[in-house]
Order: structure tokens, then C-alpha cells, then sequence
């Protein structure tokens, strides 16, 4: 049984739902502060709370559980440089408390969403694992500080682990039962389209004067459908590897080419302000996938297409 923390969310609803298609079963613990119930479909369910340790190990002591996927972390880079606090006993002091349960009922295997945010202002694109890492808030520090957390259990207790760092994770699934649902919402691709929509007046462009063709930022969209296949990889693969391994496509698109492949798909325009950059935006972010093809073996299959077209299909008919 695998055990899915946080897998209410958006990127664990759509690994959830990848794996019992592939034939595991999965029980979800998520405390519901942002996900949503309406997106576990088919998997056992339990309220649990990373700060409130009990509540895990009940779940340790109902299932038997040989691998844990773990999401569940508070994720908005401006609120953690306002309240760090929050960010550092949540990701930091309940993955300890996740890691503690863990060991204590003898189950050493974990797969780990990281970020990105954990390298900071890139040295180099596209960026591989040997780039230094040097994040440049707490929400990059807390997952940084998993990782080494990671290492030194696995020296001291034998602990599995693989910390998956995604790069921008988009779109939705492709029948469009699950999707992307944050509130507030801050994501490029969501915000385009509810423009597009007429559920917000217009997006901004933060920054048109960054050094890259058009001007403006270029990042790595990967599409959650093909994370969640690196998560159930990262499974199958986590008694031959432990450490880090980058998650993107390692093509760049700007967030005006974002705008103008969905005013193609959806066939309107998209109301669009040019406004400042927003602090803390490096000009490129793309991720080298290599070390992913060679240990686990993954490739991503979608395309920027793939990813607008089913974000659209989710947008128009959002279930939550
Ligand atoms: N962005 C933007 N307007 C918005 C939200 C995002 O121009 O309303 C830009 C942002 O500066 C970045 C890209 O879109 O270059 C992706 O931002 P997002 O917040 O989706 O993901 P991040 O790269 O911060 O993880």
C-alpha cells in the first residue's frame, strides 16, 4: 500500500489517480487546509495532520504501508518571506514528524516533492543537479533543508529517498475529472485563462525588460500527468537510488508565448497589463531531464499544447 500525504492536492490528486491506474493501492492522509476531497477518486481516505503526529500514526497502524509519496507542504513563495514561521514548522517540522512516524513503524522508503525554488538565481540553464542549490526564500530553504534531512536519515536509519524537483507543473488531467484549484490562485497558465474566461479582468505580465527574446520570463512548464508518472517511477525505482532528481522538459516558453498558444486553443483574445517584475522571478528557469531518463528512466510525453488544451478543458468545467 502506498501512502499518499497530501494527495488531495493538485499534483498529489493526479499521481493518486495515475497509480491506481497502474494497478497500486493507495491510501490518501491530507488535513483538507487546501485540498480538495471531491479530487481522491478511488484510493482509501483519512484526515491526518503532519503537525499532530498521532493523527500519522494511526494511519501507519491502519494500513500497511511500504512506501510513502509526500506533498503535503504550504507552497506560496510571498507568503513564506511574510510568515516563515508557518512555512518552517509545516514543511520542515511535520516532514520530521512524517519521517519519525515512519521509521518508528519500520518503513523506510519515500518519495519527496521539491522544487525548483531550491537552486534560487540560476549559475547556468538548464540547470542539472550538480548546480549549486541557494534558494532565495523560506519556502526554497524549507525543501532544502528536507533534502539534507533526507541524507543524514538515510546514513543514520536507512531511510530510501528520492526528492523529485519540479519545475512548473501545469495543466490538468485529460479527462478532466481532476485539476489545478489553488485559492488564491497565483500559477501563470490558470490566471491566463480565467482572463480569457472573464473570470478576472486581465492577467500581468510581471516584467517585459528581462534578458530573453520577447522580453519575458522563460520557464519550464511540465505537465502534472507526467509527473505523476516520475512519482510512480521514483516508486519502483527507490530501493536502487536515493538523492535528487530534476523534473522538467527542458524546453523554455515565455510567458507571452503562454498567452498567445491559448488565445490559439481557445480561439479569444486574452486581456493582458504589462506591469514590474515580481521580486525574485530569475529571467530562465529550464531543467536539465537527464539524470531522471538515466535512473528512472522518464521522459516527459506532453506537449505545451497538451498542457493549455487540458487546463482549458478543467477551466471550463472546474468540479472544485
Ligand atoms: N507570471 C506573470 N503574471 C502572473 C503570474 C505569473 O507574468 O500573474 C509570470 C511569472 O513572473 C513567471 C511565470 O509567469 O515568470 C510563471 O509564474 P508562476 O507563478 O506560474 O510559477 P513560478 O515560475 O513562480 O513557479
Amino acid at each position: 500500500m502506498i501512502l499518499v500525504m497530501g494527495g488531495a492536492g493538485y499534483i498529489g490528486s493526479h499521481t493518486v489517480k495515475h497509480l491506481i491506474q497502474n494497478g497500486y493501492e493507495v491510501v490518501v492522509a491530507d488535513n483538507l487546509c487546501s485540498g480538495h476531497k471531491q479530487a481522491v477518486q478511488n484510493a482509501h481516505f483519512e484526515i491526518a495532520d503532519l503537525l499532530n503526529p498521532q493523527s500519522i500514526d494511526a494511519v501507519f497502524k491502519k494500513y500497511k504501508i511500504d512506501t510513502v509519496i509526500h506533498f503535503a507542504a504550504f507552497l506560496s513563495v510571498g507568503e513564506s518571506v511574510e510568515n516563515p514561521a508557518k512555512y518552517y514548522r509545516n514543511n520542515v517540522v511535520g516532514t520530521l514528524n512524517l519521517l519519525d512516524t515512519m521509521i518508528a513503524n519500520n518503513v523506510k522508503n519515500i518519495v519527496f516533492s521539491s522544487t525548483a525554488a531550491v537552486f534560487g538565481n540560476p549559475q547556468y540553464t538548464p540547470i542539472d543537479e550538480a548546480h549549486p542549490t541557494s534558494p532565495i526564500n523560506p519556502y526554497g530553504q524549507t525543501k532544502l533543508m528536507i533534502e539534507k534531512i533526507f541524507a543524514d536519515y538515510r546514513r543514520a536509519y536507512g531511510l530510501n529517498y528520492i526528492a523529485l524537483r519540479y519545475f512548473n507543473a501545469s495543466g490538468c488531467s485529460s479527462d478532466a475529472t481532476i485539476g489545478e484549484s489553488h485559492n488564491p490562485e497565483t500559477h501563470l497558465i490558470p490566471l491566463v485563462l480565467k482572463a480569457i474566461n472573464g473570470e478576472r479582468e486581465n492577467i500581468k505580465i510581471f516584467g517585459t525588460d528581462y534578458d530573453t527574446p520577447d522580453g519575458t520570463c522563460i520557464r519550464d512548464y511540465i505537465h502534472v500527468e507526467d509527473l505523476a508518472t516520475a512519482h510512480r517511477l521514483a516508486i519502483e525505482h527507490i530501493n536502487e537510488y536515493s538523492g535528487e532528481i530534476n523534473l522538467g522538459t527542458s524546453k523554455g516558453t515565455s510567458v507571452k508565448e503562454i498567452i498567445e498558444i491559448a488565445e490559439n486553443i481557445t480561439g479569444k483574445k486574452c486581456p493582458v497589463v504589462f506591469t514590474e517584475r515580481r521580486a525574485g522571478d530569475p529571467a530562465i528557469l529550464c531543467a536539465s531531464n537527464q539524470k531522471a531518463y538515466k535512473v528512472l528512466g522518464w521522459k516527459p510525453t506532453k506537449s505545451m499544447k497538451d498542457i493549455i488544451e487540458t487546463a482549458w478543458k478543467w477551466e471550463q468545467n472546474k468540479k472544485f
